[in-house]
């Protein structure tokens, strides 16, 4: 997540203004859909810091403010989030666009923090008063999954072992019965499901 250089966002800048600034072999690199995106989201951080009055919007639901910026006007460390993320098809939209300050809004990334959110008229009625964990990814959806088959198959070699040492085979096999069909439930997830993706995170 980029934090934001205010200089650029005192004046709504127009497509032309904005990219006159931008490294020509930069600008010249980037397709037509890329200068799209990267001039809808200039857009949108300008008009989120505007209605937000630069300042972070997080407050913590017992204290009452940012535990990090105070919710200071013009903090050095703002960014812009997405409310719906962008990899699940969010858009850079002032409504979908709230002011974090860094660290916050890192947090939150890292599903360390829920977002909590005052209730203050100049916010969408959709993110005012409102709490956002960070949504999760399929990816992240399918792990308890996983972790549940985990442990659920230790459980299983634990009981066996006691009824074992306790000469309960009949139980023993109904546990080696129950060890297989987890097995089973085990190999057939997906392989798609286990691969490993990056995810880009908000910025
Ligand atoms: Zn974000
Ligand atoms: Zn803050």
């Amino acid at each position: 997540m980029t934090t934001i250089d205010f200089a650029n966002y005192e004046e709504k800048k127009t497509r032309e203004k904005y990219f006159a600034d931008f490294d020509r072999a930069q600008y010249k690199a980037m397709s037509p859909d890329q200068r799209e995106d990267a001039y809808a989201r200039y857009l949108m951080r300008y008009e989120c810091l505007h209605r937000d009055n630069f300042s972070c919007q997080y407050v913590d639901p017992t204290l009452g403010y940012c535990p990090n910026c105070h919710n200071e006007y013009r903090h050095p460390f703002l960014t812009v989030h997405h409310i719906k993320a962008l990899r699940n098809k969010g858009h850079h939209k002032p409504r979908n666009g709230v002011t974090l300050c860094q660290p916050i809004h890192a947090r939150y990334e890292k599903k360390a923090l829920a977002l909590t959110f005052p209730v203050a008229e100049h916010l969408p009625p959709h993110i005012q008063g409102a709490t956002f964990l960070r949504e999760k990814t399929a990816k992240e959806l399918q792990k308890p999954k996983w972790q549940r088959l985990k442990e659920q198959r230790r459980a299983a070699r634990e009981i066996r072992k006691s009824a074992l040492q306790n000469r309960d085979f009949v139980r023993a096999r109904d546990l080696d019965a129950r060890l297989i069909a987890l097995l089973i439930s085990f190999l057939t997830v997906p392989y798609y499901e286990l691969k490993a993706h990056n995810m880009p995170l908000c910025v």
